[in-house]
């Protein structure tokens, strides 16, 4: 991931008058569209809904062409390979349907009558009531309040971070923000309808890369501190990924292969940017855990980078869900707030979520 750390931010600088050469020549085709011919931090592009709720999956080539409509020429090895590599497998297309807001709608009816039947069924076996108006009264309240219960962890949980969508579309926004614009899956319930999209976000990474590095220079001189928090808050942030064990060579005589075993390091470590925790071989198979957590010697804008680009997602589906929670007189600091649409950036975002 952090690979491209420089190449992106030296592309940011100089892409400015690209997209500024692209927005002028989409500017008369925007014009004619009455559309805006500039576009500012957090206003959403596209977005393109679900084709079906049983089986989740988005229309990447009409994506495609509304982008183009709107003049962001994005290559397919920046768009469709990273979306379908993140999202266009059948076990995240199973968790976005166990998870979507719709399946919890249709759930929370469910649970109540389950857990209406599951107390009543115990209380009455054991306390004999002859009034069964009290029993009933009871037995609802409590079902009320364990389901109450249930869907607001439900609610909770799916504010946060999630990893099997959000942390699979980190690989597509490090790709598309070099095009200035963020892509996360939001949805939400309407009418008794679920609400799912791909949403297509315009970010100018600049600004909040500026000012998150800023911050993290400005914590320097208690680098443990900044360090601990970052541990405490991403410490659930573990990707488990299987390759394939690389085989010893055959070639040369026992007292080499001997040697090469002992120098062989037990731990295997990927240059990803991002720090091992350990590995554990079955047969061919190797499965390891990456640690999403910056490297503590990594320099303040790397580290700002790592951080912006593995919360673009979680904080995208906020946005568009009108779902971020700040301060209500964000108005009075707008130099501070990179976003013109949300109460909180996305440096923001992160400041208020891993460095407070
Ligand atoms: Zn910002």
């Amino acid at each position: 991931m952090m690979e491209d750390m420089n190449r992106v931010c030296h592309v940011m600088e100089e892409s400015e008058v690209d997209v500024q050469i692209r927005q002028t020549k989409a500017q008369p085709q925007q014009a004619s569209n009455n559309n805006r011919p500039t576009w500012s931090n957090g206003q959403c592009v596209v977005a393109m809904p679900n084709c079906s709720m049983l089986n989740p999956s988005f229309d990447l080539s009409l994506c495609r062409a509304k982008l183009e409509n709107d003049g962001f020429q994005i290559p397919v090895r920046d768009m469709e390979a990273p979306l379908k590599t993140a999202l266009d497998l059948p076990s995240v297309r199973r968790y976005m349907v166990f998870n979507s807001a719709l399946f919890h709608f249709i759930m929370a009816p469910v649970m109540y009558v389950v857990v209406w039947c599951a107390t009543f069924s115990t209380l009455h076996l054991f306390i004999t009531v002859s009034d069964y108006w009290v029993l009933c009264l009871s037995v609802s309240l409590v079902s009320i309040f364990l389901t109450t219960v249930i869907i607001f962890i439900l609610h909770y949980s799916n504010k946060e971070i999630n990893m099997n969508v959000d942390v699979r579309l980190i690989q597509v926004n490090e790709r598309m923000v070099k095009h200035k614009l963020l892509v996360a899956v939001a949805d939400w319930v309407q009418s008794c309808t679920g609400n799912m999209k791909l949403y297509f976000v315009y970010w100018d990474m600049s600004h909040c890369l500026r000012a998150l590095t800023e911050t993290l220079e400005e914590c320097s001189f208690v680098v443990n501190d900044t360090q601990k928090k970052l541990e405490r808050k991403m410490a659930h942030l573990v990707l488990v990924t299987k390759d394939t064990a690389v085989v010893p060579e055959d070639e040369g005589s026992d007292v080499e292969q001997q040697d090469s075993n002992e120098q062989r390091p037990l731990l295997r470590h990927e240059d990803t940017g991002c720090c091992t925790s350990s590995s554990q071989q079955e047969g061919t198979k190797v499965t390891t855990n990456y640690s999403l957590i910056p490297d503590a010697s990594l320099p303040a804008q790397a580290t700002a980078y790592q951080l912006l680009m593995t919360y673009s997602a979680a904080y995208v589906k906020l946005l568009v869900s009108k779902r971020l929670s700040g301060p209500s007189h964000h108005r009075l600091h707008p130099q501070r707030n990179h976003c013109t649409t949300a109460p909180l950036c996305l440096c923001q975002y992160i400041k208020k979520k891993i460095l407070q």
